[in-house]
């Protein structure tokens, strides 16, 4: 049997080996599209906006949570119950966030400055932009609350820092601090294995052009998209914000894209 040992991507010492056995107990319900052994996304009704999990022995991880508690009732019906053990929020947009407080059980993690940021949102307040894109305001209010109580874990010291999350199972999550880009915090997810799989936030979009808001950073996205290649190698499958599973070739065109719509400089030579 192969089991892949020492063909993972990302810098995580030992973590980049398939996981051996045991993660098939959590395998989701329907509706949940396989991007790698153990590795499932589904795109989300509303604004295509995709959740991720991440089956090992020990049980799910989740990345990013969807707009709301109730929608997450719907989409979550069909795990297991008591699955979800970890939950990772790419960036604090309504539509990837205001779920977050369905899974109070779960460790909550996410891009550095997170907790800062849901204490005093501001003018990118996510239930704010969640209501004017046809939430109700109170119910986003309220979800928002539910995401500020979370004990909000980050990859330390800050920006630009990875963490390791060990799944068991010889399976881990590289969590990988890159913006300011897309948004004020944008976090990706790399799962080492054959093929690594990258959960990339709104860094990717495949189903329409990048949306870049008032809390993007357009001079540091390309940078970010370096970094995010960088992460995951040629080889991994890159899993969108909103869209289709892509590959390295569409990330790079993307990049290029962005450069040349908000006047990035290439980079100089060697
Ligand atoms: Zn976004």
């Amino acid at each position: 049997m192969d089991t892949g040992a020492g063909r993972g991507r990302g810098g995580a010492g030992g973590a980049g080996r398939e996981p051996r056995e045991g993660w098939e107990r959590w395998l989701p319900g329907e509706g949940w599209e396989a991007v790698a052994p153990g590795v499932f996304r589904r795109r989300l009704p509303g604004w295509d906006e995709t959740v991720g999990l991440v089956a090992s022995p020990g049980g799910l991880l989740l990345v990013d949570a969807g707009p709301s508690r109730e929608a997450a009732g719907a989409w979550g019906a069909g795990l297991p119950p008591g699955g979800v053990t970890r939950l990772v929020v790419t960036h604090p947009h309504f539509d990837h966030l205001l779920g977050a407080g369905a899974f109070p059980a779960a460790e909550a993690w996410g891009p550095a400055g997170l907790a800062a940021f849901l204490a005093a949102p501001g003018a990118a307040d996510p239930a704010a932009d969640g209501a004017r894109h046809g939430l109700h305001p109170a119910a986003a209010a309220a979800d928002l609350a539910a995401a500020r109580e979370r004990p909000w874990r980050a990859p330390s010291p800050g920006r630009g820092s990875r963490a390791v999350l060990d799944l068991g199972g010889g399976r881990a999550a590289v969590l990988a601090d890159l913006g300011p880009a897309h948004s004020a915090l944008d976090l990706a997810v790399l799962v080492p294995g054959t093929p690594p799989v990258v959960f990339c936030g709104d860094l990717v979009e495949e189903s329409g052009e990048p949306q870049a808001g008032p809390d993007a950073s357009p001079e540091r996205w390309p940078a970010a998209l370096d970094a995010l290649l960088a992460l995951g190698g040629p080889e991994a499958r890159y899993v969108p914000g909103h869209g289709a599973v892509v590959g390295a070739a569409f990330v790079r065109a993307q990049r290029e894209e962005l450069a040349g719509r908000f006047g990035v400089p290439p980079r100089p030579g060697p």
